[in-house]
């Protein structure tokens, strides 16, 4: 996709330069959007679905420039609940967004006053960025934050060590000073937390550039959970790889704080 010709004026709000910061997050037409959602999306049991939103709202962002397409704001609301709701009936076995299901046996939150990061890479083959999604929890399993970044990487591996040491840098400009780490990787987990055995002697230097950022944090641990708890990290981190090479570049994408 060649982007050059353009305009870079922000299709939706049509006021304000275009960059994807502007266009999923300070874009007022997207907090109208973002605001009007079904609650229930926002909860934490339902994080997956932000993904979603964010490829919905870029979908409409390319109808709106190569198809001229209307934007009516209530009917694109209206669609994003369908396609969450059918994505819900397609998954099957649906929970209820009761508060009981916030905490999901799979996902454990982090003990009182820490910050539970939970990162995770998409991985396709060395030629590809990786997408790396993280996701912020406190101890009542509310959310806080997500990020999505790329990075070019050469294994699977590799990219899970460098999505422990986005998350750290993460937590680091946040003010987080208890941070619990949680990753599917398992040798990743384990070299973290000095356990170095499973892991390729490349990544040692990956490592221990999150050990020297770690200890600038007052308490750390870092654990292992299975894959599935971990696929909300997966979502994120697919949709980043997605839209990557949809955009034919390299961006940061942060949203909500
Ligand atoms: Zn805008």
């Amino acid at each position: 996709m060649h982007v050059h010709n353009i305009d870079d004026i922000c299709p939706l709000c049509g006021r304000e330069k275009e960059n994807v910061e502007h266009l999923f997050l300070h874009c007022f037409v997207v907090h109208r959007i973002w605001f009007a959602m079904d609650a229930t999306v926002l909860a934490s049991v339902r994080i997956r679905f932000i993904s979603c939103i964010l490829w919905n709202i870029w979908t409409l962002r390319c109808s709106i420039i190569f198809d001229n397409m209307q934007f009516r704001h209530v009917e694109f609301i209206h669609c994003v609940n369908c396609f969450i709701s059918n994505i819900e009936r397609n998954i099957g076995h649906v929970q209820a967004p009761s508060v009981s299901s916030l905490s999901n046996p799979k996902w454990k939150a982090p003990s009182q006053d820490a910050v539970k990061i939970n990162f995770d890479v998409s991985f396709v083959s060395k030629d590809l960025p990786i997408g790396m999604g993280l996701i912020a929890r406190n101890s009542s399993g509310e959310f806080l934050g997500t990020k999505g970044t790329t990075d070019i990487t050469v294994y699977e591996e590799q990219g899970e060590a460098t999505a422990a040491v986005e998350a750290i840098k993460w937590a680091a400009g946040r003010n987080i000073y208890v941070l619990h780490l949680e990753g599917d990787n398992k040798n990743v987990v384990d070299a973290i937390d000095g356990r170095t055995g499973g892991i390729k002697w490349t990544i040692n230097n990956v490592i221990l550039e999150c050990l020297n950022l770690l200890s600038a944090f007052n308490n750390w641990k870092c654990s292992h959970v299975k894959r599935e708890a971990n696929s909300i990290d997966d979502d994120i981190a697919k949709y980043m790889q997605e839209s990557t090479q949809t955009l034919n570049g390299m961006f940061v994408l942060q949203i909500l704080s």
